[in-house]
C-alpha cells in the first residue's frame, strides 16, 4: 500500500488544503484526453520516452501557471510557500503525472539566475525556462573533472564583446536537445583548482559546439559528450562576476537536491508497490528473505522521507553551512543506495528469467535495475558524499591530496 500522507506534517492548514485540493482538480482533469497516455513516462534513463509529448504537457502546465511555483510573481512564479511547493509535487506524483523535461532549466539554471544574475539575465533567460520554450543542460562534468570538479580544464577567452570557448564537458544529460548550457570555464588562463573559474551561459546550436550521445547501460542516450571548438557567446552571459564561477556552481548544487526530491519518493513508493504484485504473482514472496528485503524497503522509505523533509526545512531556515551540507549528502546516500537496492531486488525477484534481454528491449525492471546503478554517481558519487560527511560534519582528518 503506498502512504502518503497530506503534507510534510500530516496535517495542511486550511490553505494549503485549499491548494492541494486546487491542484488535485487540476491534473485530474488536465492529465486526460492526449495526456492521459503520458502517466508514468520520463524520468532518469527513461528520458526518450514520449519526449516531444512530454514537452508539450510541460508547455501546458506552464500556461496554466503550474511551473516554477516558488518564484517571485514578478518573474512569473506564484511566489507559493515551501509547504505549497511539496504539496505540489507530493501530488503531482500521487497523479502519476510525466517527468517534466524542463527539470534542469526550472530546477537548477532558474535558481540560479534567481540568486546570482544580473535582472538582464533574469529578464532574458526566466521567461524562456518557465514557459518551457528554451531547455537547458549542465555542463560541469569533464573527461579529468568529475568528483573533483575544481579541475575543469576548458577555457573561455574574451574576444571583444564575446568569449570563445574551447575544451570538453561529458555526461551531460539531455545536451542534445538543449538550447542553452550552463558552463564551469576556465577564464584565467594558469589560475587553478577553483580560482579563475567563470559560469558562462552559451548557446547550444552553434557551428563551435558539437554533441555526442553516450548510449547507456540500457541501450539509450539521454547524456552526451559536449566538444567546444571556438564556440562563442556574448560577454554579458556570465553569471557572477568573471573569475567568481566555484562559488555559483556550488550554488546550483545546492538547488540541485531541492523540492521535487519529494514528489521522488512517491514515485518510488508506487515502484515499490508494483513490485511487491509481481513478487506476489511469481510466488518470490514466499521466500522470507525476500519478503524481509521487502519490509526493510518499506522502512527505507519512511526514512529517507524524514531525511528529505528535514533537509528541506533547513535549507529554508537558518541552519549552518556544516549541518546543511550533512543532511544533503545523507538524503543523497540515502535515496540512491534504496533506489539502487530496489533494483537488485527487482533482479532476484525476477530469478533467472530476469536475466534474458534483448538490447534495447528491456522490462521496466532490467531497465530499473540497469540505470540505478548510476544513482550512486550522478549528484555526488556515495564515496565523496561519505567524505563530506566525514570531513564537513564529524570533523575527522581531510583525506590527503
Ligand atoms: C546518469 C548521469 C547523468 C549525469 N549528468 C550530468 C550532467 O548533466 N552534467 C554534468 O556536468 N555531469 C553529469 N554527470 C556526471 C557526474 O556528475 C559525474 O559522473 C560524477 O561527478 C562522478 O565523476 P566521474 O564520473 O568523473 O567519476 P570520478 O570522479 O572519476 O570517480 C570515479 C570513482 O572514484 C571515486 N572517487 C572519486 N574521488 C574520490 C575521493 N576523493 N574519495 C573517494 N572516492 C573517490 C568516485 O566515487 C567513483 O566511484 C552525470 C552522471 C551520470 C551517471
Amino acid at each position: 500500500m503506498i502512504q502518503t500522507p497530506d503534507s510534510a506534517t500530516g496535517t495542511d492548514t486550511t490553505d494549503d488544503a485549499r491548494f492541494r485540493a486546487d491542484v488535485r482538480e487540476w491534473l485530474s482533469e488536465n492529465l486526460n484526453g492526449r495526456f492521459r497516455e503520458l502517466r508514468g513516462l520520463g524520468g532518469p534513463g527513461r528520458e526518450h520516452e514520449a519526449f516531444d509529448e512530454r514537452l508539450e504537457w510541460d508547455r501546458h502546465l506552464a500556461a496554466a501557471g503550474w511551473t516554477c511555483l516558488g518564484w517571485p510573481k514578478r518573474y512569473g512564479g506564484r511566489a507559493a510557500t515551501l509547504r505549497q511547493q511539496v504539496i505540489f509535487h507530493e501530488e503531482y506524483a500521487k497523479a502519476n503525472a510525466p517527468s517534466r523535461v524542463s527539470h534542469v532549466g526550472e530546477e537548477l539554471c532558474g535558481p540560479t539566475l534567481l540568486a546570482f544574475g544580473t535582472e538582464e539575465q533574469k529578464q532574458r533567460f526566466l521567461p524562456g525556462i518557465r514557459a518551457v520554450t528554451e531547455l537547458w543542460c549542465q555542463g560541469y562534468s569533464e573527461p579529468g573533472a568529475g568528483s573533483d570538479l575544481a579541475a575543469v580544464t576548458t577555457t573561455a577567452r574574451r574576444d571583444g564583446d564575446e568569449w570563445v570557448v574551447n575544451g570538453q564537458k561529458i555526461w551531460t544529460s539531455l545536451a542534445h536537445l538543449a538550447d542553452w548550457c550552463f558552463a564551469l570555464c576556465r577564464t584565467e588562463p594558469g589560475s587553478r583548482r577553483h580560482h579563475g573559474l567563470s559560469y558562462l551561459l552559451i548557446p547550444m546550436k552553434q557551428p563551435g559546439i558539437e554533441v555526442r550521445p553516450i548510449v547507456q547501460l540500457t541501450g539509450t542516450a539521454e547524456f552526451n559528450e559536449v566538444f567546444f571548438d571556438n564556440a562563442r557567446t556574448a560577454a554579458d552571459l556570465v553569471v557572477g562576476a568573471p573569475g567568481d564561477g566555484w562559488r555559483v556552481a556550488m550554488g546550483t548544487l545546492t538547488f540541485e537536491r531541492g523540492i521535487s526530491t519529494v514528489g521522488q519518493q512517491i514515485r518510488f513508493a508506487r515502484e515499490l508497490a508494483n513490485l511487491e504484485a509481481v513478487a506476489r504473482d511469481n510466488g518470490a514472496l514466499e521466500n522470507p528473505v525476500i519478503a524481509d528485503r521487502f519490509d526493510q524497503a518499506w522502512v527505507g522509505l519512511r526514512v529517507l522521507r524524514a531525511h528529505a523533509l528535514r533537509t528541506l526545512a533547513s535549507a529554508h531556515a537558518d541552519v549552518d553551512a556544516r549541518t546543511a551540507a550533512g543532511q544533503a549528502s545523507v538524503s543523497k546516500l540515502l535515496w540512491a543506495n534504496w533506489h539502487r537496492g530496489l533494483g537488485e531486488l527487482a533482479m532476484d525477484v525476477l530469478g533467472a528469467p530476469g536475466l534474458i534481454a534483448m538490447p534495447g528491449d528491456l522490462n521496466e525492471w532490467q531497465r530499473l535495475f540497469l540505470f540505478s546503478r548510476a544513482d550512486t554517481i550522478y549528484g555526488g558519487s556515495n564515496e565523496v558524499q561519505r567524505n563530506i560527511i566525514s570531513e564537513r560534519v564529524l570533523g575527522l582528518p581531510r583525506e590527503a591530496r
